[in-house]
C-alpha cells in the first residue's frame, strides 16, 4: 500500500526537523524518516549553543529568528535550556584589537546587546572564568545553552504532539524522485521531499555533494563529571582562539596578528583546528571542546593529543570545581569548501536537498527551513 502526505523529510536531526516543523506550521501533512531508532548524528554530539554572536551580519536575522523558534519548543517541551549569553575572554593586546574592531564595524551586534565588559565586571557573571591576567571580555547576551540529548528528542516530541508530524524513527530511505519516497517500511507519495541526510551524503542525489565539494569535518569532545550540586556555568565561555573560529569576526584586519601570535605560540592548535568551547548540560556537567580535521573520509579513533591540546588551552582562561573527564567522542559534520552559509539545491522538481549548514545546525536551522519553506508558495 502507498502512503501518502504533503511534505515527506529525510533524516531525523536538527535540519530535517527543523523542516517538519516549518512545513507543519504552514499546514502541510508531514512524515519524517530517521533511519535510526533515534537521532545520534551531529545533532545529539555538539555543545548545544545557540551562537548569534559568531554569524556573519547576513545571517544575525536567521540565528535569532531561529533563537525565538528553539525558545517556543523548549517551552512547549517543559526541557533545560539555560539563556546566559556568552563570554569571549580577552588575555592579550590582540585579542583585545580584535573585540574592538568588532564592535566598532558590526552595530547590529551592538544593536543586540554586545559590549566589552572589564575583568571585574566579568568576575561578576562567571564563577568559571580566570581573573588572574584577563583584560576584560566580550559580552553578548543572545546565546542560549542547550543540552542536545534532551532538546533534540524534546524537538521531536513537540513535533509529534502539538504539529502532529508523524515520525517514523528506525525507517531508512532507500530511494527518493519527484513526489515518490521508498523506504524500509513501504512507499509514500508526497508533493514535497526534503533530504536532511546529514553525514551521509553520499547515497541520495550523491552528485549534488560531489559537484559542491563538501568535505566531512571531524571534531573531538569531551564532557566533565557533574559539577558540585547548584553550580551553574553562567555565560558560555570562549577566549582568543575561538575569534580566529567564527566568521562574525572575519573581516576584522587585527585577526592577522592575532594569528601570526598564535601560529608562533600554539601551532599545534591551530593545525588541529582547535579552539575551545565551554557549555553546560542538563545534569550540570560541562562540555569541552573542540577540534577540526577536515576530509572526505576520517579515521575513528580519538586522538589523547588533540584532547590535550583543548584541555591545555582551556586551562589558560576557566577552572572547574571539578574537572576530570567523564566522557570522550567525535562528531562529524558536513562542510563546504565555499563561504556559503548552506547548500540548498532542487535536484529535480519537488525535491529540496538542505546540508552544509557546518558548525552552526543549531544556530541555524529553524530559520532557514522557514525560508526553504516560505520559497514554495
Ligand atoms: C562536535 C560538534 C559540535 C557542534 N557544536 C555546535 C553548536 O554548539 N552550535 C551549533 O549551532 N552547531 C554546532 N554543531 C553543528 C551542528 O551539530 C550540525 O550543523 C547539525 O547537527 C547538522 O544537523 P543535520 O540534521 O544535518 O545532521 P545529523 O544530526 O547528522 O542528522 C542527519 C540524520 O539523517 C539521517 N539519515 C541520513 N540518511 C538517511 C536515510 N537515507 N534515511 C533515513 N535517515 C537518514 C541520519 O541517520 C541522521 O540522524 C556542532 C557539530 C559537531 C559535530
Amino acid at each position: 500500500m502507498t502512503r501518502t502526505c504533503d511534505v515527506a523529510v529525510v533524516g531525523g536531526g536538527i535540519v530535517g526537523m527543523a523542516h517538519a516543523l516549518a512545513a507543519a506550521r504552514a499546514g502541510a501533512s508531514v512524515t519524517l524518516f530517521e533511519r535510526d531508532e533515534r537521532a545520534v548524528g551531529a545533532s545529539i554530539r555538539n555543545f548545544g549553543l545557540l551562537w548569534p554572536v559568531g554569524q556573519p551580519a547576513a545571517l544575525r536575522g536567521r540565528a535569532l529568528r531561529s533563537r525565538e523558534v528553539w525558545l517556543d519548543v523548549l517551552k512547549r517541551s517543559g526541557a533545560w535550556y539555560a539563556e546566559v549569553g556568552s563570554l569571549h575572554l580577552v588575555r592579550h593586546a590582540d585579542e583585545q584589537d580584535v573585540v574592538e574592531e568588532f564592535l566598532a564595524t558590526t552595530p547590529d551586534a551592538v544593536e543586540h546587546g554586545a559590549r566589552m565588559l572589564t575583568a571585574a565586571e566579568v568576575a561578576e557573571r562567571s564563577s568559571v572564568a580566570t581573573t588572574d591576567g584577563l583584560r576584560g571580555a566580550l559580552w553578548s547576551p543572545t546565546e542560549v545553552n542547550v543540552d542536545p540529548r534532551t532538546a533534540i528528542p524534546a524537538v521531536a516530541q513537540v513535533l509529534a504532539a502539538d504539529f502532529r508530524v508523524d515520525l517514523r524513527f528506525g525507517t531508512a530511505v532507500r530511494h527518493v524522485e519527484s513526489g515518490r519516497i521508498d523506504t524500509t517500511a513501504g512507499e509514500w507519495t508526497a508533493d514535497r521531499i526534503v533530504i536532511c541526510s546529514g553525514n551521509e551524503f553520499q547515497a541520495l542525489y550523491p552528485d549534488v555533494f560531489a559537484d559542491s565539494g563538501i568535505r566531512r569535518c571531524k571534531l573531538q569532545m569531551m564532557r566533565t563529571v557533574r559539577q558540585p550540586s547548584g553550580w551553574e556555568l553562567g555565560p558560555t565561555l570562549c577566549a582568543g582562539l575561538t575569534l580566529l573560529h567564527y566568521r562574525s569576526f572575519a573581516h576584522c584586519a587585527s585577526l592577522d596578528a592575532l594569528r601570526e601570535r598564535f601560529a608562533a605560540e600554539l601551532p599545534g592548535h591551530l593545525a588541529d583546528g582547535v579552539h575551545v568551547l565551554v557549555s553546560q548540560t542538563a545534569d550540570g556537567e560541562v562540555t569541552i571542546g573542540d577540534s577540526h580535521h577536515y576530509g572526505i573520509t576520517h579515521d575513528p579513533f580519538q586522538h589523547e593529543t588533540v584532547d590535550r591540546e583543548i584541555l591545555d588551552y582551556f586551562a589558560t582562561f576557566a577552572g572547574l570545581p571539578r574537572p576530570q573527564i567523564a566522557e570522550r567522542w567525535h562528531g562529524i559534520y558536513p562542510s563546504l569548501p565555499t563561504a556559503d552559509a548552506d547548500l540548498v539545491v532542487s535536484p529535480e522538481p519537488g525535491v529540496t536537498v538542505v546540508n552544509g549548514l557546518g558548525g552552526a545546525g543549531m544556530t541555524l536551522s529553524f530559520g532557514l527551513a522557514e525560508e526553504v519553506v516560505g520559497s514554495w508558495s
